[in-house]
């Protein structure tokens, strides 16, 4: 690691002679030459993904440098603020929170890991059993979650294809008490498509590649993903370069039962996997096919389940009788308004059957990684007598997105950071503004900053917002049109600075007819709106849910709770609804703890060690709003000190404080000054009026040391 003195570039963005994006990004290219990878905006850490092991610089020994030493200190670190947020929660019993953003790829779910990492070492002081295993049982919870959760796709080998936010809890100590984890829309779309050179959920490949002969045959499973649909079609990849999915499975199934899951649980969570791949292979074909299961009372226009292996084993390994879950495959119960609303089951022709069965095995596998989170935080939730102490909350999720085709998952995901921008310019400007007023220190006005609160409303205003015209779309009985959806959304939005659509801009040829274009503040994104309305329904036919319930397998049946009785309940929320709610829940979580931010950058797209695209990184330092961070950062004082520290390391500068400032006499707010006098008579230091309390150490305060 690189001292101080001949470190490359500048530590600290903060002391940039002039802000510009060009020079901005020379600096970060300078200091990943020289692998630096960790830059600080004043508190927040940029770092840029070096795509190898970067030797000794996670390692206990570094740690250890890092724990409980001023940040300020020592080179720029994920571990400044990983302790910085551990020591504000311990000492001053303040919830914290570490927000991670970037775009895919660019490191976040590593750092996340680092992060705690670092908080476990830390934190994990005595040497009791209890602590170590809730240690053990938080750092075990990630690999579970990225077997289920992550895949290979076109920009990151382990992308996450959920957001992460876990809460780490801990005791008055400041040791580890339990934790919870909250996810964030999983990528369910996955399960039974994905791009060509990208792979399906890892756990797939996992279970095949990893299981035993005997298991594999008690699944009724060949050992080779080729021979899945969800996982063969399209052109897909079946390894990644440097994982061994079979080593991973023996991996995972470890770190499962470290996470406390038992082995009856993992083997019913395997079989439930199982079940999902059987499903995409159980072939559907028009009415009257001769080898379709027979159904009394069918309609004879539905289509046909083919019999055959893999609808045998789907049936059995869901535990739920075969003639039950080929007539809810082929066909939907409806009221039967000339017999006063009685039930009838209509045939469902042959693409509503494939589509129902595909709903059905993207519900089982959605629901099945709630349930591995759901019980991973039944395990590693805090004792029940265990007072609340403070917790560290660390987020990682998706970063925004703008694919070649943008749909619903996209329209969310970049919503999220919407709101995450909002959240960060808002705090950060807060933030600053109020710790100069308790300091007494003068500010002049903040800098210019787009505010996206516009955007966010555009899309979630109640009743107004793009949400909600697309419920009302969505709660319209039948087929809905995408072509009514945009007639709304245009008459809505016609005349709105940040919608674009080929009604409002009809120069514009590369927008299609159900094309909706969003100015984000990240920079514009196209959307297809032709499935928004069928992903946003999110419907599983009745049918299906009644046939999970009346399951033999209890973990089935708490996966689908949604029995006869529940039938006219009131409907559930939109998908948008819903993670507009989560959000909501986010946002207000998130505001009520301490923010600490962590920037990342992907340097290349091609996940290569030692290249760096200055481009790729420009965009990502525009979007990630760093330029306007930087501003904020020097709008204030961008170098604090406590006076002790400043005081020590620069006593030698004025004749009064040095050798030692008490000998002659001074108090130590006037050895502060005396140096400052002595070393920069023309600067603009303020001295803050009381010199205890803040651990943020603001003292002398100065902007002009650059
Ligand atoms: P996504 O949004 O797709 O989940 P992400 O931001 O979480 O992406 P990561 O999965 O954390 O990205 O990182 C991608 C890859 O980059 C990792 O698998 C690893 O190979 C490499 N990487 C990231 N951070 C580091 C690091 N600090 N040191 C070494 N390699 C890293
Ligand atoms: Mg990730």
């Amino acid at each position: 690691m690189s001292v101080e003195l001949n470190e490359p570039g500048l530590r600290d963005f903060g002391l940039m002679a002039e802000v510009s994006e060009k020079l901005f990004v020379e600096n970060l290219e300078t200091r990943f030459k020289a692998n630096e990878i960790y830059t600080f905006i004043g508190h927040v850490v940029v770092a840029v993904n070096p795509y190898r092991s970067m030797g000794d610089l996670y390692s206990d020994r570094v740690i250890d440098q890092y724990r409980s030493n001023s940040s300020y200190n020592l080179p720029p670190h994920i571990y400044s603020i990983a302790d910085s947020a551990y020591r504000n929660m311990r000492d001053r019993g303040e919830d914290q929170c570490i927000l991670i953003s970037g775009e895919s790829g660019a490191g976040k779910t590593e750092a996340s890991k680092l992060i705690m990492r670092y908080i476990a070492a830390t934190s994990v002081r005595s040497d009791s059993e209890r602590i170590k295993t809730i240690r053990d049982q938080l750092l075990n919870a990630n690999p579970v979650l990225e077997a289920f959760g992550n895949a290979k796709t076109s920009r990151n080998n382990n992308s996450s294809r959920f957001g992460k936010y876990m809460d780490l809890e801990f005791d008055f100590r400041g040791s580890p008490a339990g934790g919870v984890i909250t996810q964030y829309l999983l990528e369910k779309s996955r399960v039974i498509h994905h791009a060509p050179g990208e792979r399906n959920f890892h756990k797939f490949y996992q279970l095949l590649r990893g299981s035993t002969p005997e298991r594999l045959d008690q699944l009724g499973l060949a050992n080779n993903p080729e021979q899945y649909k969800y996982l063969g079609a399209y052109g897909s990849v079946y390894s990644i370069d440097g994982v061994n999915d079979r080593l991973e499975h023996v991996a995972v199934r470890d770190a499962m039962q470290t996470v406390g899951f038992t082995a009856e649980q993992i083997d019913a969570i395997d079989q439930l996997v199982a079940a999902v791949l059987h499903l995409g292979n159980v072939e559907i074909r028009g009415p009257g096919w001769p080898q379709g299961i027979a159904l009394p009372g069918a309609d004879p226009s539905a289509a046909t389940v083919v019999d055959g292996h893999h609808f045998d084993m789907a049936a059995r390994l869901l535990g739920v009788d075969r003639t039950a879950l080929a007539f809810s495959l082929t066909h939907r119960t409806v009221k039967d308004s000339s017999r006063a609303g009685a039930d009838m089951r209509v045939g469902l022709n042959l693409k509503a059957a494939v589509n129902s069965r595909d709903a059905l095995a993207k519900a089982i596998y959605d629901r099945l990684f709630s349930h591995v989170v759901h019980t991973i935080n039944g395990n590693i939730r805090r004792d029940v007598g265990e007072p609340r102490g403070s917790v560290i909350g660390v987020l990682d999720i998706y970063g925004f997105e703008v694919l070649q085709t943008n749909s619903f998952e996209q329209f969310c995901i970049n919503y999220c950071n919407e709101k995450l921008q909002q959240l960060f310019i808002e705090r950060t400007l807060r933030e600053e503004q109020l710790e100069y007023e308790r300091e007494g220190v003068q500010w002049n006005s903040p800098v210019d900053f787009f505010d996206n609160a516009i955007i966010c409303k555009l899309i979630e205003e109640r009743k107004h917002g793009i949400i909600d015209l697309l419920d009302d779309e969505c709660l319209l009985p039948g087929e809905v049109t995408t072509g009514t959806l945009m007639a709304k959304l245009n008459m809505a939005f016609g005349e709105h600075p940040h919608f674009v659509t080929r009604a409002n801009h009809r120069s514009d040829k590369t927008l299609g007819p159900c094309d909706f274009r969003l100015k984000h503040y990240a920079g514009d994104v196209q959307y297809e709106a032709e499935l928004f309305v069928e992903k946003n329904r999110d419907t599983l036919f009745r049918d299906l849910q009644h046939c999970m319930n009346s399951s033999t397998l209890e973990i089935v049946r708490q996966l689908f709770p949604e029995g006869p009785a529940t039938v006219d309940l009131k409907r559930p929320l939109s998908a948008s609804s819903s993670f507009r709610k989560s959000m909501d829940e986010l946002m207000n979580n998130l505001l009520s703890k301490h923010p600490h931010y962590v920037r990342c950058i992907k340097p290349n797209g091609q996940q290569q060690p030692h290249m760096f695209d200055a481009e790729l990184v420009s965009h990502q330092v525009r979007y990630l709003g760093l330029l306007e961070n930087v501003r904020v950062r020097r709008a204030g004082f961008c170098f604090r000190q406590t006076f002790e520290t400043f005081v020590e390391r620069y006593k030698m500068l004025a004749p009064t404080t040095w050798p030692c400032y008490k000998k002659k006499g001074l108090t130590l707010e006037q050895a502060v000054h005396d140096i400052m006098q002595a070393a920069f008579p023309e600067s603009g230091v303020q001295l803050r009026r009381e010199s205890s309390g803040s651990t943020s150490g603001g003292a002398p305060a100065a902007n002009a040391l650059n």
